[in-house]
């Protein structure tokens, strides 16, 4: 798997952490290389994705990823990686499409049916 970019790859993981409820945190965050844990690496959970990017080049390649958890996200409890920067990278395409600005509440509906997942009020 490959991105046209670090912010590409950077924004894919976190709706993908998303869409698959669970949180991550990053270590060797560097301009050239990422490693994220799964957050409930602590109890067990071996869940980690390695991607760095490609030598004289922008791109950024998926390198190593162990994609099973041990420990599922609590669905019902707000995904902390649903930050406000992930919330307006989702929303970029939609005010597009429908040329208009969104009200709060319609964004925590969109989201909820586009991502299942719940953003607290705050975030928008
Ligand atoms: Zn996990």
């Amino acid at each position: 798997m490959e991105w046209p970019t670090a912010a590409d790859y950077r924004r894919r993981l976190r709706t993908f952490a998303v869409v698959r409820k669970f949180a991550y945190f990053n270590e060797k965050n560097e301009s050239y290389r990422m490693r994220s844990f799964c957050k409930k690496k602590v109890e067990g959970c071996k869940w980690y994705a390695y991607a760095r990017q490609l030598p004289r080049q922008p791109t950024w390649k998926l390198r190593g990823l162990y994609p099973e958890h041990t420990y599922t996200w609590d669905p019902d409890k707000p995904n902390p990686i649903a930050n406000s920067r992930w919330v307006a990278d989702m929303l970029e395409p939609l005010i597009k499409r429908h040329r208009k600005v969104f009200k709060p509440k319609e964004i925590i509906t969109e989201m909820w049916d586009q991502y299942r997942t719940e953003i607290k009020y705050c975030v928008t």
